[in-house]
């Protein structure tokens, strides 16, 4: 056998269960090698019989004392008991239907039991422990057992004979990483690590496996962004010679801030280097995006391209249209809108106008993707709130021109230090700075006590001439618990009778979000409830409050988010979030967003909290799955990786002294993000 064998071959592991873990991406024995335990029992405490205490999981040596005795407590529900000893006392284990455990263990016999302890005194017992016969004293039963991560119908003991079947192929692995780097970090061997991983003598020995693991992740995904950057770098890109950032700045009712002169200088320098622009504009909301998007549209039509603005929603791309479109015309420039919701008709006309040259802004939503539609010249593309698209749909747009200038705005404030792994193959600017005369959204957390004086406080807003949103979490069936639109728009007139509320949620027809959205924005409607389709974008100075129902359901960041919606007038805003009632935690993570309205600052929050899987949605990010890494914790070796990497490469830029690297950084992405870049 090799470690490129089929897991087919491994003894014990059927068709069936072959075919669950090729499901999970494990068909060699490779991957199964480097299929990595996300927990370790630690069985190496072992306590003594008489001390383990209450809640604890821990490892037991005792002898059974006593013959197992099984009662039915109740239908479908049978109790297993018998008594172990140790030198310093006795303890009661206790297996839940579970006879079979118990019956296979001898009286009078040693063994070692792992499990929680539950109860105190004479309740005091062990429960469904997994126990193993203590043979001989020179062969200790394994102490630390990997926790693999399974699907169905796969067990622990499945995933321990495919990794014991990969580790007896010895690990023939060609330690690419560099030695002075391996030295410098004190790591581990690779295969060591493996070895380690997979079969530790203690935690330390995880650690110091672990350490290794994710340092190498990080550094191969350094090194391949880095080598991404590198390629655009060798591109040719369109040149926009005549025209200036003044062209809009002249025509705006207010004073750019300084943020957004910085970010539009870098955009413009970019975009008369001769290389394609590949720039990420991260800034909070409401702090002035959208005019660093005309900015480089206008410099696009100056210079005779096309330029094409994509947003999530439809609300979003007609509100950049409604916006935009006046201040193109008042340059010259045609400007056009693009949804899937139109009619056939209407879109086959623009359609052909993009085609053929006819206008030269085209602003719309994924419906700028399809197929049937060509561009004459496309020379720039801005994907607004870029966290929402997919790292291929911003690819597809890329290719309905050459090589075109690319600006990503996006007001997820990632913590910087990820940016920089995230888009190490994009620059960055930041834009930090809000527009004056904001003063920030005053946020309270608040429980079901308190809705009648929110209610009130609504009608307080309304009177002093404000309007007020409403969130809810979704509009599902079967989610009963959660409020639904609906129903808490008949609750919300019930206590404010006389005051008009509009419904708006993704499941309704786009003309009729759209009257609504109308509505709102001319204040024909005083309170708009909602579920999240009104995160991205929606600009109504006029709201004052923000009421979130269920806030403990959101994460912080879309909180952010949301609360960004109101505070965009000169009059002091709110935000309710209600959840606070809903335990220490929820309580506690609320109170991150009373505390601060610094983004930056709450996405940190966020992501420590939840990790990056739920931060960026589903793989959206589009890098390649990390095995081990995990980039909300390990930040301090990603950097440490990431400088590492940029040494390498700065010496040895095509990796042609470092074969073995070169290869792994080339198989890293060659499923993933290909297309994207060439
Ligand atoms: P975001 O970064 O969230 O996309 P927008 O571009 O939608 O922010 O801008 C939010 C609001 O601030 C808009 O009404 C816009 O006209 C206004 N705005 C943008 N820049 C300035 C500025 N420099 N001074 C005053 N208002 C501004
Ligand atoms: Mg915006």
């Amino acid at each position: 056998m090799s470690l490129t064998d089929s897991i087919r071959t491994v003894k014990g592991i059927g068709p069936r269960k072959a075919a669950l873990l090729e499901k999970m991406s494990i068909h060699t024995l490779w991957d199964a090698m480097e299929c990595y335990p996300r927990d370790y029992e630690d069985r190496t405490r072992i306590v003594s019989a008489a001390a383990a205490k209450e809640g604890e999981k821990v490892s037991v040596c005792a002898v059974v004392g006593t013959q197992p005795l099984t009662k039915r407590i109740r239908k479908g529900m049978e109790i297993t008991r018998f008594r172990v000893f140790d030198a310093s006392g006795t303890l009661t284990i206790t297996y839940y239907n579970n006879r079979y455990t118990a019956a296979g263990l001898c009286e009078g016999q040693e063994y070692l039991f792992y499990g929680r302890i539950q109860g105190q005194g004479t309740q005091r017992t062990m429960v469904n422990p997994v126990c193993e016969p203590i043979l001989d004293d020179r062969q200790p039963p394994r102490r630390i057992v990997p926790v693999y991560p399974l699907s169905a119908g796969l067990t622990q003991k499945d995933m321990q004979r495919v990794t014991e079947a990969a580790l007896a192929q010895g690990i023939q692995i060609n330690d690419w990483m560099p030695d002075d780097i391996i030295a410098r970090h004190a790591l581990l061997p690779q295969a060591q690590s493996i070895w380690c991983i997979h079969r530790p003598q203690s935690m330390q020995e995880v650690e110091r496996a672990r350490k290794r693991i994710v340092f190498e992740e990080l550094f191969l995904l350094s090194c391949g962004l880095a080598r991404l950057k590198e390629r655009r770098v060798d591109t040719v890109g369109y040149r926009f010679e005549t025209g200036s950032p003044e062209d809009v700045w002249t025509l705006l009712p207010f004073e750019p801030t300084g943020a957004q002169q910085r970010a539009a200088q870098q955009i413009w320098q970019d975009v008369r280097s001769g290389k394609p622009m590949n720039r990420l504009v991260q800034g909070d909301v409401g702090c002035g995006k959208t005019v660093l998007a005309a900015v480089l549209c206008s410099l696009a039509a100056r210079n005779g391209y096309q330029s094409a603005i994509l947003a999530p929603t439809e609300i979003l791309a007609a509100q950049h249209f409604e916006s935009l479109a006046p201040l193109f015309a008042r340059q010259g420039i045609s400007c056009t809108l693009l949804l899937g919701s139109m009619r056939a008709r209407d879109k086959q006309q623009r359609k052909m106008q993009i085609a053929d040259g006819a206008v030269s802004v085209v602003i719309g939503t994924h419906a700028l993707i399809q197929k049937d539609v060509t561009f004459h010249q496309l020379g720039a593309i801005v994907a607004d709130e870029q966290h929402r698209f997919g790292v291929a749909q911003r690819a597809a747009l890329f290719e309905k021109g050459n090589a075109p200038h690319m600006l990503v705005m996006s007001a997820t404030p990632i913590p910087r230090t990820l940016a920089l792994l995230l888009y190490g193959d994009l620059d960055v600017s930041v834009v930090d700075e809000l527009p004056p005369g904001r003063t920030p959204v005053a946020t309270y957390a608040v429980g079901q006590k308190m809705r009648p004086r929110i209610e009130a406080f609504i009608e307080k807003q309304l009177r002093a001439g404000g309007q007020v949103y409403v969130v809810c979490p979704l509009v599902e069936e079967g989610e009963l618990a959660l409020k639904s639109v609906e129903e808490h728009k008949v609750t919300l007139q019930r206590a404010l009778p006389h005051r008009k509320i509009g419904i708006l949620h993704g499941k309704m027809k786009a003309q009729d979000k759209e009257k609504i959205m109308d509505a709102f924005v001319s204040g024909e409607l005083e309170i708009l409830v909602a579920t999240t389709v009104i995160e991205v974008g929606v600009n109504v100075p006029n709201a004052t409050l923000m009421v979130i129902e269920d806030a403990d359901r959101f994460g912080l960041s879309q909180l952010h988010q949301l609360r960004g919606r109101v505070g965009r007038g000169t009059r002091q805003s709110y935000c309710i979030c209600f959840g606070a009632d809903k335990g220490a935690q929820a309580k506690q993570r609320l109170e991150v967003l009373c505390k601060t309205n610094d983004g930056f600052e709450i996405a940190q929050a966020d992501l420590a909290q939840r990790g990056p899987g739920d931060f960026f949605g589903k793989r959206q990010h589009g890098l390649p799955l990390l095995k081990m890494a995990d980039l909300a914790h390990d930040l301090v070796w990603m950097q440490q990786a990431r400088l590492e990497a940029e040494q390498l490469l700065r010496q040895d830029p095509t990796l042609t002294q470092h074969p073995a690297l070169c290869e792994r950084v080339d198989r890293l992405f060659e499923t993933d993000n290909q297309e994207i870049f060439n």
